[in-house]
């Protein structure tokens, strides 16, 4: 049996099944040195997709198996999506290992949030889990923010040969942090599609003696943004600062995010309550009334409210929706896992949230 492991995702190469993971052509398995498989070779050079996807199951015995070398573990959270990366799962798995908690995505968050105040914030999720992380950095691996930290971090707490096992969900941005880490060797495929790294990868740190091991990424359940086609996953998951728009709206006014997710107002009549709304610029905000909602669903969804597009507007649709309601006090917030999230600022809001039934809303204490 071949045991030669694909550079990019960590799968083991076979010629045998396209479908599978870590497929690559008769004559490229042939080679000598790095070799990509056909999935990272598309991803990277053509932003193409080809969903292989890894059960919660493997996932959970792979990292098991891995967790027993660890010395210590870099937990990578996404603060745009932080619900959809802070995965029951993982912390299960890691929690009595010295954890480097990595804060990613910080250039997506409005300026004015200092990161002293995110980290604080962060500090008490952690708390209400019972977890005592060793240290919390905020980065952003797109510009390199607080990169050098982790390793600083690193070199403070460990001497000599030391196992560094990075996890966290799919989309945090695991693969580039370990780029960054591992210099400018670009040698982890980065993408902006849910489960691109298998398998375990394991690479030293140039002039050090850590050994990154890389973990697959996991797909939590409830996220919006993987219940769309790639195109609109794309959209929903942010690339740049994320828009926040202020409303302040009366008893049966209605909120659309995009064809995603419709919020009526309950509120009592005289009412009115003020929030602020978030999710990537590409997500369109749009104003109703509760009589126009029909109408809007059945002409715009696709063209005006997008993301779904066109393309998956009728599988979304076709999913199981569910009406929830909700009240959301002042300075908490509801998340829309893998969407979005509103603000409260005066409060209460009430609202009866229609979306599909596996997706997760939360409510938390608010971070902006
Ligand atoms: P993984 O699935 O956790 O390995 O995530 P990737 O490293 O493939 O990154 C997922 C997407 O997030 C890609 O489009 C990355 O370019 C993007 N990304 C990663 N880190 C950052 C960051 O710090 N800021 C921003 N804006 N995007 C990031």
């Amino acid at each position: 049996m071949n045991k030669k492991k694909c550079n990019g995702c960590g799968a083991e190469l076979q010629s045998n099944d396209e479908n599978r993971a870590g497929y690559v052509p008769k004559d490229k398995l042939k080679k000598t040195g790095n070799v990509v498989c056909k999935r990272c070779f598309q991803i990277t050079n053509y932003g193409k997709y080809v969903p292989v996807g890894i059960a919660d199951e493997e996932y959970i015995e792979e990292v098991k198996m891995i967790i027993k070398e660890l010395d210590v573990v870099i937990l990578i959270l996404d603060i745009i999506d932080f619900e959809g990366s802070f995965n029951e799962k993982i912390l299960n798995i890691i929690r009595d290992k010295p954890i480097i908690v990595a804060i990613n995505k910080i250039d997506l968050v409005p300026t004015d949030k200092h990161p002293s105040e995110i980290s604080d914030w962060v500090k008490k999720r952690f708390i209400e889990k019972r977890i005592n992380p060793l240290d919390i950095s905020i980065i952003s691996a797109k510009t390199r923010y607080g990169v050098n930290g982790i390793l600083t971090k690193l070199n403070h707490f460990y001497k000599g040969r030391t196992n560094v096992g990075v996890v966290g969900v799919t989309n945090v941005g695991k693969s580039t942090v370990i780029n960054r880490l591992l210099g400018n060797k670009k040698n982890l495929t980065v993408s902006k599609y849910p489960g691109t790294t298998l398998k375990i990868v394991k690479n030293i740190i140039p002039g050090t003696e850590f050994t990154l091991i890389d973990t697959p990424g996991i797909i939590p359940n409830g996220r919006i943004s993987d219940m769309v086609c790639h195109e609109c996953n794309l959209k929903i998951v942010p690339s740049s600062e994320i828009s926040r728009m202020t409303f302040k709206m009366e008893k049966d006014r209605v909120l659309m995010l995009g064809g995603l997710a419709v919020i009526r107002v309950l509120n009592e009549e005289g009412e009115k309550p003020i929030f602020a709304a978030f999710a990537s610029k590409d997500v369109k905000f749009h104003k109703t009334n509760i009589n126009r909602i029909e109408d809007m669903k059945s002409k715009h969804i696709g063209e005006m409210l997008i993301p779904p597009c066109n393309n998956c507007k009728d599988e979304y649709s076709s999913l199981k929706m569910k009406k929830e309601v909700h009240t959301v006090n002042e300075g908490e917030e509801l998340v829309l896992k893998g969407l979005g999230w509103l603000s409260v600022k005066r409060g209460p809001l009430k609202v009866e949230v229609e979306l599909p039934e596996n997706a997760e809303i939360i409510i938390r204490k608010a971070f902006i």
